[in-house]
């Protein structure tokens, strides 16, 4: 089946803009992209943008209803205290009801693709019901490998049906602290793609290198501190390469973006999690210079506010340009390339997702300007990157088909049944009426 779809602007990212632009799409790939009066208008979107998809490269959809847990609690101890006591109260169906909010407010905000770092595994599940792509890496903790790896097995067998060519598995060892390097190794053996967590805030440096600060605590009798970063630990151990994602890398040193860059190691660069987490401003200029593989991440609301990517493309900018006093460090076509190609690239999946070109995989957002005073359009990336929000998406496609259309999806009944899931959590009763009731 083909079909064309048209809009003001198209942006290729591997390529530049085209006003009155259109895609085609057979068989769920691009079979060609061009001018409208190419390739006919097909199904024309007024007033909008289609861009390659979102790669949200660092998710946790199974924390979606999270938002302002422990927030600005200053001891780690009660922080993480809170967050088990809270997660306690829901099973394995509440996890699948609060991802499944997860993918959809994802796909809300033209992300197409996820690199999600998922404990119960209830993300495989919400992505391949509502169509959303993901890597899905199955996180495991602690010293011994054995029931480690055990729990992985058992994660991995249970959702095993969900499993495809759009969501595929992959193994997260949490962060240098809470794994120890047996493990790393162990799942590394696997040969499954990988994600962890590095570098992320100075908590973790004063523990690894130290073993000092609050980590030690907790992690002192699990995962002996190892006297050096988890860049160079992991480096050190051939434990960095070209199949492994690691999330934050806000505390790096220039020796340590260089181990980045040789080994062809992909990073998520979360700015708002950092932020809000008080973690600091990675280094991205930096990293882009030595030619770092970056994606983006939204993280999940236990840190960031939302899977809102927008803001989270805007934050990449305003924090590049603050950090570097620079304007010109960061263009607006920069961060929507780093958005999109750059966090499949980080993901290992370049070749089918990232960008629109023929032969892609059929993944897009389209994205209404309407009303934004970015019109009429002079640079549409800066229209799309500063002027967009998830009220702006029109529509999401994920190979080829439509996976959220604005007006015509509504997710109540998904919504309720996360929201249910945030109340067992908070431990309070019931509301009076519905959250989310059906439109009439
Ligand atoms: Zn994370």
């Amino acid at each position: 089946m083909s079909r064309v779809l048209s809009a003001d602007w198209v942006l290729p990212v591997e390529g530049p803009p085209i006003e009155g632009g259109a895609v085609a799409i057979q068989d769920g790939r691009i079979a060609a992209v061009g001018r409208a009066s190419d390739l006919g208008s097909g199904t024309h979107y007024p007033d909008a943008v289609i861009v390659p998809g979102f790669v949200n490269a660092h998710t946790h959809l199974e924390y979606a209803v999270y938002g302002g847990f422990g927030d600005g609690l200053a001891d780690f101890a009660d922080w993480i205290t809170l967050h088990i006591q809270r997660k306690g109260r829901i099973g394995w169906e509440q996890y699948v009801d609060v991802a499944r909010l997860g993918a959809a407010q994802c796909l809300q905000s033209g992300v197409t693709t996820v690199g999600d770092c998922s404990y119960s595994g209830a993300t495989a599940v919400a992505c391949a019901d509502l169509g959303l792509r993901a890597v899905v890496y199955l996180e495991v903790f602690g010293a011994d490998p054995a029931p480690a790896l055990e729990h992985f097995a058992e994660t991995r067998e249970h959702v095993d049906s969900f499993f495809s060519d759009r969501v595929r598995p992959g193994i997260s060892p949490h962060a240098p602290y809470s794994v120890s390097l047996d493990l790393y190794r162990a799942c590394a053996e696997l040969g499954l793609p990988t994600a962890t967590h590095i570098s992320e805030s100075p908590a973790e440096i004063s523990y690894l290198v130290n073993g000092e600060g609050p980590w030690g605590a907790y992690t002192d009798l699990l995962v002996p501190h190892p006297g050096t970063t988890g860049t160079r630990l992991l480096a050190g151990h051939d434990l960095l390469g070209p199949d492994v994602i690691a999330a934050h890398c806000v505390m790096v040193e220039d020796d340590e973006i260089e181990l980045l860059a040789a080994t062809g190691t992909g990073v998520a660069h979360c700015p708002r999690s950092n932020a809000a987490l008080g973690c600091g401003v990675a280094p991205l200029a930096e990293l882009r210079a030595a030619g770092v593989k970056i994606g983006i991440g939204t993280d999940s609301p236990a840190s960031a506010p939302s899977f809102d990517f927008f803001e989270e493309l805007r934050s990449v900018i305003l924090s590049a340009r603050a950090r570097a006093r620079r304007p010109s460090v960061l263009s607006a076509a920069a961060a929507l390339e780093l958005g999109t190609l750059g966090g499949a690239r980080a993901l290992g999946l370049d070749t089918e997702v990232g960008a629109l070109s023929e032969g892609r995989r059929a993944d897009l957002a389209v994205i209404s300007l309407a009303g934004s005073s970015y019109v009429p359009v002079e640079d549409p990336a800066a229209a799309v990157v500063f002027g967009g929000s998830p009220g702006c998406v029109v529509a999401t496609y994920v190979d080829g088909e439509l996976r959220y259309e604005k007006g015509g999806t509504d997710w109540h009944e998904l919504t309720a049944a996360a929201h249910s899931a945030r109340r067992a959590m908070l431990a309070v009763p019931p509301a009076a009426r519905p959250v989310a009731a059906p439109r009439a």
